[in-house]
């Protein structure tokens, strides 16, 4: 049931990026006023389970480890992970880490 679930969504990112990149601009702009929503509702929704407390710290990424120890001084992983992606940080990233 997973592999299912797996492969239609990693099929649907193959379509979209497939026609962002490949495909003629009027198919390039109608895609984009169909799927980015979808897309960006995809991550706000990913990213939900990540929001900052009032500390700023991620408790999903944490946990309540970090209350009997001491506060993690690396940002959330997703966020990270988000940032880098939105900001194709992956030729570089080095720059991740400094806007991060
Ligand atoms: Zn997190």
């Amino acid at each position: 049931m997973f592999h299912e679930l797996h492969r239609q969504v990693r099929n649907q990112l193959e379509v979209i990026s497939g026609v962002a990149e490949l495909g003629d601009d009027r198919a390039a702009v109608a895609l984009s006023r169909s799927e980015v929503p979808h897309l960006v509702s995809a991550v706000r929704a990913l990213l939900d389970a990540h929001l900052p407390d009032a500390d700023g710290y991620c408790r999903t990424c944490w946990g309540r480890r970090w209350w009997f120890h001491s506060r993690p001084n690396v940002p959330c992983r997703q966020y990270l992970t988000a940032r880098m992606a939105l900001m194709d940080f992956d030729a570089n990233p080095k720059h991740a880490l400094d806007v991060a």
